[in-house]
């Protein structure tokens, strides 16, 4: 296997020899299509028509004045479809399309992805088959019945633990018998290589916007970017221009859901091991037999056991830092933002935003942050009600 599947030893192509030869067409397409003037063009005429971009890079002045530091947010949740995910399954459709595929097919776990790739199948008229585990299917039904209208196929997944990884599981095997005609569009900047690299590529526009708008604001580059990590897709986004630039911390912020000492979070940078899942060797949650674990936040989206492969580089050479932030500091983050801002943000961002609260405690008055705002909180209001009732937060 060639040595740019790997980022250090992370990464990699963990599939059935059948796969092996689909890969490589398709970092083959990929690598020919970024260079295409055409192409990028085309991925970017529908991000200023159909999804919206540029986004804004706000001023969040009341935040700001209150935690005495400059904090912006970068407004991926003002994206068609109310998230960054839009972002990278343009990219991936559009890409889909010029190899020729009639088909699209994709894992979900809190039918965030499902409903970005139901949204691109429809715009260009493909068919669309999603991935959701069962249990998924019955916690997430307003986005089942979302990607039902826009007229994809949704599969219930009867295996293991009915949820997110075993969705993923069942895309990789139904996409190894359909290849031919079938895009697997992932939803984050994991799985087998090129995946990682591809959505880090069509996500990377989140820091390109970012990168020039605070320097417009503010004439110099941030102190500090923030942003979640599920898989890693919106945090990769916002990283990727500011890799190269030393003086930018870079900070990733995963679910410790109950807390990382109760066993129910999700983790991986911060206790997971090196192992091999869904094509990737990456940081995975596993048991001391190996097996992997159930991951566990209020949050759908941040609910998965591992982590994509470049951020585990990013982690184990230091250029990235990673910390935790538990369901209930989640939630008062994402109760202030609602009363200070008038902006409700998605559960997942709101765990970037507590980190940025406690950040800022070691920042001064004239040094900025961006917090990576990657989606609106509407899709969890009841979640929200829920926690607020005292409930949804053990389940
Ligand atoms: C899916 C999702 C995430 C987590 O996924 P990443 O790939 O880590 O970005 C974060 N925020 C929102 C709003 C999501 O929908």
């Amino acid at each position: 296997m060639n040595s740019k599947a790997y980022y250090g030893e992370f990464g990699g192509q963990f599939v059935s020899e059948s796969l092996m030869n689909t890969l490589e067409e398709l970092d083959a397409a990929f690598e020919a299509a970024i260079k295409d003037p055409e192409f990028m063009e085309q991925y970017h005429y529908y991000l200023r028509q159909y999804v919206g971009r540029e986004t804004p890079l706000y001023f969040a002045e009341r935040l700001s004045e209150k935690y005495k530091t400059k904090i912006y947010l970068k407004r991926e949740d003002l994206n068609h479809t109310g998230a960054h995910k839009i972002n990278n399954v343009m990219g991936q459709i559009l890409l889909a399309r010029r190899m020729g595929k009639t088909k699209v097919i994709a894992e979900t776990g809190a039918g965030q992805h499902g409903v970005a790739t139901a949204t691109g199948a429809a715009l260009f008229g493909m068919e669309c088959t999603i991935y959701m585990g069962k249990e998924d299917m019955q916690r997430q039904r307003l986005n089942v019945m979302r990607m039902e209208m826009l007229g994809a196929s949704v599969v219930s997944v009867e295996s293991g633990s009915n949820t997110l990884k075993d969705a993923t599981n069942e895309a990789i095997r139904a996409w190894a018998k359909t290849a031919e005609d079938t895009f697997y569009i992932i939803g984050s900047a994991v799985g087998p290589y090129p995946y990682p690299k591809m959505v880090k590529e069509f996500q990377s526009v989140i820091s390109r916007e970012a990168k020039i708008q605070h320097k417009k604001a503010e004439g110099k580059n941030p102190d500090a970017v923030i942003a979640c990590v599920g898989g890693g897709s919106n945090s990769i986004g916002m990283f990727a221009d500011f890799i190269d630039e030393k003086d930018v911390e870079l900070i990733g912020v995963e679910a410790a859901g109950c807390g990382i000492s109760s066993g129910k979070h999700a983790s991986a940078m911060a206790l997971g091991e090196p192992g091999v899942l869904h094509g990737m060797k990456s940081y995975l949650l596993q048991d001391t037999d190996g097996n992997i674990q159930l991951a566990h936040s209020i949050s759908a989206g941040l609910d998965y056991p591992g982590v994509g492969p470049e951020h585990a580089y990013l982690r184990d050479s230091g250029r990235a830092k990673y910390v935790s932030i538990t369901d209930t500091e989640a939630m008062d983050a994402l109760l202030e933002l609602c009363k200070l801002e008038g902006i409700i943000p998605a559960i997942e961002s709101a765990h970037a935003i507590a980190y940025a609260m406690k950040k800022a405690e070691e920042m001064t008055e004239t040094q900025s942050m961006i917090i990576c705002l990657s989606g609106r909180g509407d899709k969890d209001v009841n979640t929200i009600a829920d926690y607020l009732d005292g409930k949804g937060y053990l389940n």
